[in-house]
């Protein structure tokens, strides 16, 4: 038995630039792919246009280049990929596994933000509603590559959840799992801060029949004042003089140990130093890692 050839790829939510935090998970997903001879994909996932930064995707992309790293193949945008998750959600109603939910924002407040099954067996139209996504009692696990066990119980810690919202937006938890199968992914690198959406993701594949990838999730950087840098802080671009410094940094913030000297090296030095010695043992197996501890 052959294994399948290693696809790894980033993901980037254009509602901010690239901040310190996404350079981890971006070099933590390149070094990862690269070390093993694999691929290395870019998908913007741009689900929500409300939400989006003025000229972030521009801004992302020109950050990754002048950063050094190099993806294989063209951008894929979620934002081109509609009419394959219309029909997934279609399939996923017709088969009784997905319902339409009418509730309010009043009405969904309590039960510690679990939505209870309200509208189930409604049998409301598909307009001007959510649409959700049943969910079984039971507790899904996977083994993290750097986090190990991770368990949760889909029907008392998640709840149904929503798959296409009521402005008809595409929920991205539907998105991500149909766009790596759709990619071929077969690692997936990112932040700690989506760990506990893995177990909707495993469960999803579940009922599409997907193969489930394997998950490294590298703990997320917490600015001074308590932030994390996630998706909703605005913070200004990754400067793009900056880059060794910061690549250098990133590699430290991921276990790795690179010399001295590279701090005189290029962008490209420095990533190429970081594929030749990666080793993914030594990511701190840990969340969340404070900004101020970095060296
Ligand atoms: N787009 C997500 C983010 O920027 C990452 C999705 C993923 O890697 O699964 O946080
Ligand atoms: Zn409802």
């Amino acid at each position: 038995m052959t294994l399948p050839p290693y696809i790894g790829r980033f993901a980037p939510t254009p509602s901010g630039f690239l901040h310190f935090g996404s350079l981890v998970a971006a070099l933590a997903s390149y070094l990862d792919a690269r070390a093993c001879g694999g691929q290395w994909l870019l998908r913007m996932e741009d689900l929500d246009p409300p939400r989006e930064a003025p000229g972030a995707q521009t801004a992302i992309l020109s950050t990754l280049e002048a950063y050094g790293f190099e993806w294989d193949g063209e951008l894929v945008n979620q934002s081109a990929r509609h009419s394959a998750y219309a029909l997934v959600i279609d399939r996923l109603l017709q088969a009784g596994l997905a319902y339409a939910c009418t509730c309010s924002r009043k009405q969904l407040e309590g039960n510690g933000g679990i939505y209870p099954g309200t509208c189930r067996n409604a049998g409301h139209a598909q307009h001007d509603a959510a649409i959700r996504l049943r969910v079984p009692e039971l507790e899904y696990h996977f083994v993290d590559r750097v986090q190990g066990q991770f368990r949760q119980h889909l029907g008392r810690e998640v709840g149904d959840f929503v798959i296409r919202r009521r402005d008809g937006l595409y929920a991205y938890q539907l998105a991500v799992v149909l766009d790596d199968a759709w990619q071929g992914v077969t690692d997936v690198v990112r932040g700690a801060d989506l760990l506990n959406s893995t177990p909707r993701q495993l469960y999803l594949q579940e009922l599409l029949g997907l193969p489930p990838p394997d998950y490294l999730h590298v703990p997320l950087i917490i600015q001074p004042d308590g932030h994390k840098l996630g998706k909703s802080y605005r913070s200004p671009p990754l400067p793009t003089e900056q880059a060794t410094p910061l690549l250098l940094r990133a590699l430290r913030a991921l276990g790795q140990c690179p010399p001295t000297e590279l701090n005189a090296g290029s962008a490209q030095e420095v990533l190429a130093w970081g594929i030749a010695h990666w080793d993914a043992l030594l990511i701190p197996r840990s969340r969340t890692l404070a900004e101020a501890q970095l060296h």
